[in-house]
């Protein structure tokens, strides 16, 4: 994979693909991280005299212009970031982002509008996204793909520009890469992997996966309610996704021949309800009142995760282990994150929740090794899946 390095970019128009997809309430950016990540390879760029045009997606409109997915405020906020002004094209491709591109000068950053607001860009069909494909690199004379957060989705800005202009990773891509490399050749034992959130459906692929791979899973969160159910065992109203229960068993068998330790909640809060502030008691997890839900992990599996983690030389976590946006269910979270905290391991968080957790109980980023942009990306990566937006750049 080609690297900025390898690109000369002194008075060139530069098309960076990058990964700002960030959360909102109305214009407010209630979690920058992903901007932040951003700013070091566009920083780069100028040092380097090119003229860069910043492209990206915010949340999905589905092709068509709404004006609450703008990234009109992220413009503002890459620009104080950066610390010089960053000129924004109201829209993607068409007069007012030809006419932005054409008054940059050296140095310069332009961010271009919503690319989720063309058809193009997230189309199914060849011919139209490649037709997008076509005028977004008209803009540019080369491509640095940076948005890591998207380079699993075969869309045209991640997908099909890097095949029409010359092209090369930027640094966050190649960081992020550096560190999957890591989790999946010659990874350093006791490998333990911690799963939560919200979804068994999204991360079945990666757990078959992983249990070729890892020494230990440990699964916290919504999902381990299936695996609970799996077990015969009673989980009220907590998140349960029924369809699954075969496969989920196929794990629990998987992980015995294997010799995999799959390690489930011993205890849980049982909530009246999904509250903030609703009423709850710590039970067994084989002893879920049927009229209660499972909203984060007890004090003991707390503790026994810790266990499982303490001589761990390589985490990989993935999911909050509880509603971790209601403090009272945000224990479960904070505990594994301050696990992963205290080990020397190598420790990589992935997941946009569970990224925004870490920052939301106000732990140190810089506790862990790496805090991927990408979970979605990272899950596939680690599934073993082709990464379009990789592939695009190897080529
Ligand atoms: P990530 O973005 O880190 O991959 P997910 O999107 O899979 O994580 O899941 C995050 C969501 O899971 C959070 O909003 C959290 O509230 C929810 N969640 C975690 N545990 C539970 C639970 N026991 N019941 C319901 N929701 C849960
Ligand atoms: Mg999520």
């Amino acid at each position: 994979m080609r690297t900025l390095d390898d690109l000369d970019v002194k008075g060139r128009r530069v098309l960076v693909r990058a990964d700002l997809n960030v959360p909102l309430d109305g214009e407010t950016i209630t979690d920058d991280g992903r901007i932040r990540a951003s700013v070091p390879t566009i920083t780069s760029l100028v040092e380097r005299g090119a003229k860069v045009v910043v492209c990206a997606h915010l949340g999905r409109p589905k092709g068509q212009v709404k004006p609450e997915f703008s990234l009109r405020p992220v413009a503002r906020r890459l620009g104080e970031l950066l610390g010089q002004d960053v000129a924004f094209a109201s829209d993607v491709v068409g007069d007012a982002a030809r006419a932005t591109v054409d008054t940059l000068q050296d140095g310069q950053v332009a961010l271009l509008e919503n690319l989720r607001y063309e058809p193009g860009e997230e189309s199914k069909d060849e011919a139209e996204r490649r037709a997008f494909a076509e005028r977004l690199a008209g803009l540019a004379d080369l491509y640095v793909g940076d948005g890591f957060g998207a380079v699993h989705r075969k869309h045209a800005s991640v997908y099909d520009v890097p095949r029409l202009l010359p092209h090369a990773a930027g640094g966050l891509v190649e960081a992020e890469v550096a560190v999957l490399r890591r989790l999946t050749e010659d990874t350093e034992r006791p490998y333990v992997v911690v799963l939560g959130g919200a979804k068994v459906s999204d991360k079945l692929g990666v757990i078959a996966n992983l249990l070729t791979k890892v020494d230990r899973l440990l699964i916290g969160g919504g999902m381990a309610y299936t695996f609970l159910k799996a077990q015969g065992h009673e989980v009220g109203n907590s998140l349960l996704q029924e369809d699954q229960i075969d496969q989920v068993r196929g794990f629990l068998d998987e992980a015995g021949r294997r010799g995999v330790e799959l390690v489930l909640p011993v205890d849980v809060l049982a909530a009246t309800g999904f509250a903030a502030d609703a009423a709850y008691d710590v039970v067994d997890a084989t002893a879920i009142p049927a009229d209660r839900e499972g909203l984060d992990i007890g004090p003991k599996t707390r503790e026994l995760f810790a266990t499982k983690l303490a001589d761990a030389k390589t985490v990989f976590w993935n999911g909050p282990m509880g509603v971790f946006e209601f403090d009272a269910f945000s224990g479960g979270t904070r505990a594994v994150a301050e696990a992963l905290i205290r080990s020397d391991a190598f420790t990589v968080v992935g997941g946009g929740d569970s990224a925004a957790a870490v920052r939301r109980l106000g732990l140190p980023e810089d506790g862990f090794s790496h805090i991927s942009t990408g979970g979605g990306a990272s899950l596939e990566y680690l599934e073993g899946k082709t990464l379009p937006g990789l592939a695009a750049l190897e080529d």
